[in-house]
């Protein structure tokens, strides 16, 4: 949508008629008004990022990068995009307000299975069908009113933005941040695709088709981000100080890291053998009963020594273990036929092999403690260790004596957070910048200068395989070391590598998009911006924060990025719940999806935007209901239709005024009515500085009570408002005006330049200090 060419300017509604009556005020219809302000905005540029440029001065100035969540290129705006983006909008808004310098921008994330299924549905390339998506939720997004600076969206799919995934692969592999490996990987035979931990949701089920996954083994790349857990850890609690991580995205970021107390101890092997282990137990070292390794354990080829336990080591790598089996009852067990001594006793523990141990510690090797734990006694039953003192089926121990302490303990952390693979099997994705030569280089790089490797157009997915495996025009190559013949790496990045860096791109001004990464790097904009003062997203976000806050860590190391020198990419962090309606998620399939365009051809972006900040704290699931919209429109219609009324009743009477002067008996309710005006300045700029956006809404309509109250009182009195009076209330109505404007931006800037103000400017959030009683 083209928003300036929708309506005809702020002049036309005649305003500046002073004849006007309470007959003939406009009436508040938010289609018009909507489409007004928009024009203006857009006319006015109001939403560009300030330039970052030398001699703008920052002193008393804050720049603050707001980031909202990056949408796939999916087809619609859903109503938790609207609450979503309201929050931010509304942030955004009030920090302009406030005069500070604001970027607000995002790109969509148009990479990986959604799109492509998309595009498979409608038999499209899904080149097509992303920008289609984006242009058709721009549109969306642009009708609901968001001050986004649309100069900076981008599309993660452009060959010019993918560019960032192969320099971040480049980079992070040739810092050993990036590794091929083989293991075992979620794998759905449906999909044909390997799975990210996040794409494997609860009880085992793929994502996208919701049929089980599998283990398998097969050659991947991996992000390591084992290295960067520790200092991911042990930041959380500066962030939790800043006051600007709300306790959802806090604890998010817990819940991802699996932070682990406890205790380790270096066992040794009646041959000499050693092997440290670690348990959750401190004070029941001495009741191990056998020792549990990781098949991901760094040293397990060495204990599964025997060909009987190498074979099902093998099996357990490549056979694929269904999830049901990932119980302590049915996951597999290897008894490796060795054992280690007992660092209390020197009795011998049985070693065995279990992916049990990963999805509880990592992979690490753990001591087996019966007595103190119920997964370990399930495994003791089933391997029939002679075990007296295991912990019984309600949890409760056997053991009653205090076992001596067990030297060479020391205090141990681990995490259950691991690194994960980022290939896939799918050609929908940036194509990894991998060469395999046919001579003697092996697996070559393709360098910075001839990225990025450009993905084929045209290709047209079905659903099944990889596409691009089968275009020998892309496969065949020239080795970029040895000029031999070569192959392509075909497997994509899972576009949840994309996210690693989308956070970057929109400090990056539009007109040095095309730099080489590292002149972009060296930008001031990058270091004026980063990093982002908020980022509001959706609490299914933990995932891509908490690998964001590891890459950038990583970058800050390597160097493009090391002026961020505690490498967090976000000092501050909200993360909202969703929408769902009747209790229940919204589907097509249950019928319940609340339709945002519906809403805001009806009611209008504000009373759709006003509804979702004012049902729900961002930090509850919104239970959608009609009555929010209702009682949001009515209260804007009100605030319309009486700011109308009261403006066009002062101009009637200031031609009509005789001057006759009458005692003034109602001066101590203007005072009590510009305290409540300071009272709920006060209250909303607190709300809106800790995103408590439904709390700002209230407060807003509770002045509106006040103020309607205090006409009713002045009124009771005096029968008529004083000239004194009538300018009282006129400039309460302008406080509420500017409160409502980051909430109601329409309706708001409307009101703003009725009550004779500047509509060419941002209208600013009101001090205290300015308002003094007349
Ligand atoms: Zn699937
Ligand atoms: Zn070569």
């Amino acid at each position: 949508m083209n928003t300036a060419t929708v309506a005809s300017g702020p002049q036309s509604l005649g305003y500046a008629r002073l004849s006007m009556n309470r007959s003939t005020f406009p009436s508040y219809d938010p289609q018009t008004i909507e489409a007004r302000r928009q024009a203006a905005w857009h006319a006015r540029e109001a939403f560009l990022t300030p330039p970052v440029a030398a001699g703008r001065s920052s002193i008393g100035r804050a720049r603050r990068y707001i980031k909202p969540s990056a949408p796939f290129t999916s087809g619609n705006i859903h109503i938790g995009h609207v609450r979503s983006y309201s929050i931010g909008d509304a942030y955004a808004r009030f920090q302009r307000a406030r005069g500070e310098d604001v970027l607000f921008a995002f790109g969509f994330d148009a990479f990986g299975l959604p799109a492509e299924l998309g595009a498979i549905e409608r038999g499209e390339s899904p080149s097509d069908w992303v920008a289609r998506c984006a242009e058709h939720m721009t549109g969306q997004l642009q009708r609901l009113g968001y001050s986004f600076d649309w100069e900076r969206t981008f599309v993660s799919s452009d060959a010019l933005m993918y560019r960032w995934s192969q320099w971040l692969f480049v980079t992070l592999l040739q810092a050993g941040l990036v590794y091929r490996g083989t293991g075992a990987v979620d794998w759905c035979d449906t999909c044909q695709t390997t799975l990210a931990s996040i794409q494997v949701e609860d009880g085992g089920l793929c994502w996208r088709c919701h049929n089980p996954v599998r283990l398998i083994q097969r050659p991947q790349w991996y992000l390591r981000i084992s290295a960067y857990l520790p200092e991911n850890d042990r930041r959380l609690d500066e962030l939790a100080g800043s006051g600007s991580w709300d306790e959802v995205a806090l604890s998010s970021q817990r819940f991802v890291l699996g932070r682990v107390d406890g205790v380790e101890v270096d066992l040794l092997g009646p041959n000499g053998e050693a092997l440290m282990a670690f348990t959750p137990h401190e004070d029941a070292v001495a009741r191990a009963r056998f020792v549990l390794i990781s098949p991901r354990h760094p040293d397990v080829d060495m204990w599964a020594h025997t060909p009987q336990a190498r074979e099902r080591l093998e099996e357990l790598r490549s056979g694929g273990l269904e999830r049901s089996a990932r119980d302590a009852e049915a996951i597999p067990l290897i008894d490796t036929g060795r054992t280690l001594l007992s660092p209390a006793d020197g009795e011998p523990l049985p070693v065995l092999i279990s992916p049990v141990v990963d999805g509880r510690f990592g992979a690490t090797a753990v001591l087996g403690i019966p007595a103190r734990d119920h997964t370990d006694a399930l495994i003791a039953g089933r391997m029939s260790l002679p075990v007296s003192d295991a912990v019984s089926e309600d949890g409760s121990e056997n053991a009653t004596e205090n076992p001596p302490p067990v030297p060479g303990v020391r205090p141990a952390t681990r995490y259950r957070a691991n690194d994960f693979s980022i290939s896939r099997q799918r050609s929908w994705g940036t194509p990894i910048p991998i060469v395999y030569c046919d001579g003697d280089c092996g697996i070559v790089p393709v360098p910075v200068e001839q990225q990025p490797v450009l993905l084929p157009l045209d290709l047209k997915p079905t659903g099944a395989g990889n596409p691009l495996a089968e275009r020998e025009d892309f496969v065949r190559v020239e080795c970029p070391r040895c000029g031999g013949p070569a192959r392509r790496e075909t497997d994509t990045l899972d576009c949840h590598f994309d996210a690693l860096w989308l956070w970057v791109p929109v400090c990056v001004p539009p007109a040095e998009r095309e730099r080489p990464l590292d002149e972009i790097f060296a930008l001031e904009d990058l270091r004026a911006w980063l990093p982002s003062e908020r980022v509001v997203a959706g609490s299914d976000s933990g995932n891509f924060v908490f690998d964001q806050r590891i890459v950038t860590k990583a970058l800050r190391d390597i160097e493009p990025l090391a002026f961020l020198s505690g490498g967090e990419p976000f000092a501050g962090c909200l993360f909202h719940e969703m929408v769902i309606r009747d209790g229940r998620k919204m589907s097509k399939h249950l019928g319940n999806v609340v339709d945002p365009d519906e809403l805001v051809a009806r009611y209008g972006a504000d009373t759709v935007r006003l509804a979702t900040l004012y049902a729900a704290r961002p930090q509850r699931t919104l239970n959608w209901s009609d009555s929010a919209v209702l009682r949001c429109h009515r209260f804007l219609a009100q605030v319309w239709e009486y700011s109308q009324a009261r403006l066009a009743d002062a101009e009637a009477l200031a031609l009509a005024d005789d001057g006759e002067p009458v005692k003034d008996t109602t001066e101590h309710l203007r005072l009590k009515l510009a305290q409540w005006c300071e009272k709920a300045v006060e209250k909303i700029t607190k709300d809106m500085q800790g995103l408590e956006m439904h709390s700002a809404v209230r407060n807003v309509m509770r002045l509106f009570d006040r103020i309607k109250d205090f006409e009713a009182r002045v009124l009771a009195r005096t029968d008529e408002l004083s000239a004194a009076d009538r300018d009282a209330l006129l400039s309460a109505l302008g406080v509420l005006a500017q409160l409502l404007a980051p909430l109601a931006p329409h309706i708001a800037e409307e009101l703003w330049i009725a009550f004779g103000n500047d509509g060419d400017t941002q209208t600013p959030w009101p001090g205290v200090s300015s308002l003094e009683p007349a």
